[in-house]
């Protein structure tokens, strides 16, 4: 009788620092890469290809995409100074103009007063994107959310 099997082994390729989504705080991780064998009699022959890649944290054991890697700690909330300080060059920079009036309001701000900081900063043309409805400095050409080219 011939037993065929499929095993996943794993190997470790890459470790590091990362931030952990689970734990929520800077961790150790192991870059590891999965491998399938078919066996026969258990002795692994071919190779099936690879399974992919996944993130290992070494302090909770959960495993991710590789792609966690890129993830950054929750920026902390700017104060109300901060962003309006910061609001022009946010705004060139491709930050959707309803993003920050919401950022405003979560500070403290009232809408009005969001709306005219935002003028202020951003000039009162904008553009649109056509897909996700957000609005931009008129000095944007793309959409942050989707990449989409904006309508003038
Ligand atoms: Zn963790
Ligand atoms: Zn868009």
């Amino acid at each position: 009788m011939i037993i065929f099997g499929a095993s996943a082994r794993t190997k470790t390729i890459g470790e590091g620092q990362f931030y952990c989504p689970n734990c929520q705080e800077m961790r150790r991780y192991e870059l590891k890469q999965a491998r399938q064998y078919f066996s026969l009699y258990f002795i692994p022959l071919i190779p099936l290809g690879e399974t992919g890649r996944f993130v290992q944290c070494q302090t909770c054991g959960m495993a991710f995409k590789p792609g966690v890697l890129e993830m950054k700690p929750k920026e902390k909330p700017l104060d109300l100074a901060g962003l309006i300080n910061t609001a022009k060059t946010r705004l060139e920079g491709g930050y959707p103009v309803e993003y920050l009036a919401r950022d405003l309001n979560a500070a403290g701000l009232e809408r009005d007063m969001a709306w005219t900081i935002i003028s202020a900063a951003a000039g009162a043309e904008r553009r649109r994107c056509p897909n996700c409805d957000l609005s931009y400095a008129a000095t944007v050409t793309a959409c942050q959310e989707c990449g989409q080219p904006l309508e003038g």
